[in-house]
């Protein structure tokens, strides 16, 4: 345990992993944790346990620092969170504005649990890869939202605790470029191999920048950030 460790929320998706690497170049103690909600793409977190074990025989100085992994399991969540993410549903744009995948309150919930392991770790920060910059406009990825619930944790807990999102500014393209600044191109292989995003779970299809169905909106983001990577390189 330690006083200035961080704890990672850590779906096994490419935003998290570079979260956790970032974490790991900054912090001398980084947990993480996983939850399960019942959500369809749950192929990402069977391949959060690969990229935990990929990532600590790639980079010795970062296993030193790697402490426990946690998981937990909220199967109840998903049951009430009638989305796309958690049924068999068509992805598209509610009435609401926002896309099916929006699952109600899911940040916030798993901030409070993360919050919760992380006090019982002796850990007052949590890292984790909410991003108000591109397309899809979940409101529980705003910073405005983050800062309200950092504050509320902080009052609840009765202890300074912090939030960190490294990714909050920064877009797909940004996303890549930071894990190449992290790892350099040992972190950028095993994020396009080992890390998940396509929302339907999709691992039969292999292209540039990783495996997915390539047609969902998290592969197009995935996709559109790898090539204006790719193409901010070479220009
Ligand atoms: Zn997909």
């Amino acid at each position: 345990m330690s006083a200035d460790g961080a704890l990672v929320l850590f779906s096994g998706g490419q935003d998290s992993a570079v979260c956790l690497a970032w974490a790991l170049d900054r912090y001398p103690h980084v947990e993480t944790l996983g939850i399960a909600y019942g959500q369809r793409h749950d192929v990402e977190l069977s391949q959060r346990r690969i990229v935990l074990d990929h990532m600590r025989r790639a980079f010795p100085k970062w296993a030193e620092k790697l402490g426990p992994d946690h998981e937990i399991a909220l199967p109840e969540f998903g049951r009430i969170s009638e989305t796309a993410l958690t049924r068999e549903a068509e992805i598209e744009m509610t009435a609401a504005g926002l896309p099916s995948t929006f699952v109600p309150g899911r940040n916030l919930l798993f901030l409070v649990y993360a919050a919760a392991v992380a006090y019982r770790r002796g850990i007052s920060t949590l890292v984790a890869g909410m991003c108000e910059t591109d397309y899809s406009g979940y409101p529980d990825c705003r910073n405005d939202t983050i800062r309200a619930q950092e504050q509320a944790i902080a009052l609840g807990l009765d202890k300074p605790f912090s939030i960190q999102t490294p990714l909050m500014y920064v877009d797909k393209a940004g996303t890549w470029a930071m894990a190449d600044e992290l790892g350099g191109s040992a972190l950028v292989e095993l994020i396009r191999e080992d890390t998940h995003t396509c929302y339907l779970g999709d691992r039969t299809h292999r292209h540039d920048w990783g495996w997915g169905c390539g047609t969902c909106p998290a592969c197009e983001l995935r996709a559109n950030g790898w090539k204006s990577w790719q193409a901010s390189k070479s220009g």
